[in-house]
């Protein structure tokens, strides 16, 4: 891989050299295994721990097909579906990569007995299959993750709603985090230049949902004025939610569990904040059985004398069965609430009276479309939304990277190293990162 990395990094390779370089037949590669589905049986979800499932190891480059790229991956990041991926929960990915693989002589070579992980690349293409005509060998990217094959009618609309739609290295295989990564093209945007390879690569998959499930009209379609209340406002996806909270005239009530988390927030700009360890809301009894509306008031009442008597008109929810009941009771009469994940668990209990009486809606999101995934990106290229990267490890460390998001020991996002060499390279716009340099790094806790 050195000589794909010399071409990279001597900034003067054409299009053209790009496209001669020999790709290795051979790349590094996190993975989990088949044969290891079952490692964790009988341990709870809390103790399985990643760094025993994830390898790093060589794995076979695949067939280009139609419609697709090679990209040489510098850096990437991890998201909470590494997690899922890499505990086997709440099943094991290759149940995907089969039903995946049973489409068609081309998706085939994805149901393998190994899993190529990772949503989100930053790096260069090396190489594209026949009829792409809008990127080429050389060019700076990044990746969103939505796969989608548009065969039938119902993707055209919103490709969310495609019957094959797929979260590339999470549904798919050949993910980001590895040297050499198998994207469809239409999953490429620019990389924004003022951010280093680690930088661009770990807004990507959080940042583009958060912008469908804030944002976009097939979310929650936020406007200036609304209070919003975010779940894990430092967190992955809650660290975009907040800032396009602000960005967009709306006022962020931040729910976050310490000090430090909360201390990230403000920096944002976020005046409203809720450390929920400190207020030790106990929504559910101990049993996790019985859910107690009081803790709900609790938590309206200390929205209320933050907002000024207010009530929420957006819930960023994803924490799920913890906060859902509180969710549905603190939003205002004709709110929201929009859910894209069950952290803590997918079967929801909340008191349906409260919902219907006062005509709230319950919106659900996931991921974001192409055109969402471009606004999103267009927005970190401008410099309105920024990266939240905390911490960066290298290929060799995803498992203890993925550890600690499992954890909750992280904050914002965490990054990995693939190709690049050290942290810090792939600036070309200079001029545009000092403008931002202070954001930039307030976002990441620094
Ligand atoms: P993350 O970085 O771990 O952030 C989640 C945050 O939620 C945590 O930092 C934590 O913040 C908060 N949290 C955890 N447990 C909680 C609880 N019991 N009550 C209240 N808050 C709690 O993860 P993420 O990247 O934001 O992803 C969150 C979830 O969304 C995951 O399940 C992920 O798989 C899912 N997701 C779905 C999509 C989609 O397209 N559908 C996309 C991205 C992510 P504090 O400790 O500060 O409160």
């Amino acid at each position: 891989m050195q000589h794909i990395l010399d071409a990279i990094q001597s900034g003067e390779a054409t299009s053209e050299d790009f496209a001669s370089l020999q790709i290795p037949d051979h790349y590094r590669a996190a993975c989990v295994h088949k044969d290891e589905v079952d490692m964790f049986e009988g341990i709870p979800s809390k103790e399985k721990d990643p760094r025993k499932s994830l390898h790093v190891e060589d794995v076979a480059l695949p067939e280009l097909g139609p419609g697709e790229a090679f990209v040489a991956v510098m850096a990437s990041a991890i998201n909470y579906n590494t997690v899922w991926t890499s505990i086997f929960e709440p099943v094991s990915t290759f149940g995907f990569l089969e039903r995946y693989g049973r489409l068609s002589e081309l998706t085939k070579r994805h149901d393998l007995p190994y899993h190529v992980v990772g949503s989100d690349l930053s790096g260069v293409v090396l190489k594209t299959g026949p009829g792409v005509t809008k990127w080429k060998p050389g060019d700076r990217v990044v990746a969103h993750c939505l796969s989608v094959e548009l065969e039938s009618p119902d993707g055209h609309n919103d490709t969310m709603l495609d019957n094959e739609q797929r979260i590339w290295g999470f549904e798919t295989n050949f993910g980001g985090l590895a040297e050499v990564a198998m994207v469809k093209a239409n999953q490429l945007m620019p990389k924004p230049e003022h951010l280093t390879w680690e930088e661009a690569a770990s807004p990507g998959l959080v940042n583009c949902t958060a912008y469908r499930q804030l944002v976009s009209k097939n979310g929650g379609a936020m406007k200036q004025g609304d209070n919003v209340l975010v779940w894990g406002a430092s967190g992955g996806l809650g660290g975009f939610a907040t800032q396009y909270a602000l960005n967009g005239g709306a006022t962020p009530v931040c729910v976050v569990s310490n000090e430090e988390k909360a201390k990230i927030v403000r920096s944002m700009g976020a005046e409203l904040v809720i450390n929920r360890s400190e207020m030790d809301f106990r929504f559910w009894n101990e049993e996790g059985t019985q859910q107690n509306p009081k803790e709900w008031q609790r938590l309206g009442k200390a929205i209320r004398e933050l907002t000024g008597g207010e009530d929420i008109d957006i819930v960023f929810e994803h924490p799920g069965r913890e906060t859902f009941g509180a969710s549905v009771y603190v939003t205002r009469k004709g709110g929201t609430i929009t859910t894209c994940a069950s952290t803590t668990g997918f079967m929801h209990e909340y008191d349906n009276r409260y919902l219907w009486m006062n005509l709230k809606r319950i919106i659900s999101s996931h991921f974001a479309n192409y055109r969402e995934s471009w606004e999103a990106n267009r927005l970190i290229a401008k410099g309105k939304i920024h990266p939240t990267l905390s911490r960066t490890y290298t290929l060799d460390q995803v498992g203890q990277a993925s550890l600690d998001v499992h954890q909750n020991k992280h904050q914002g996002k965490v990054g990995v190293l693939a190709l690049a060499p050290e942290e810090g390279l792939g600036v070309l716009d200079e001029e545009m990162r000092s403008k931002h340099l202070d954001a930039i790094n307030r976002f990441r806790g620094v």
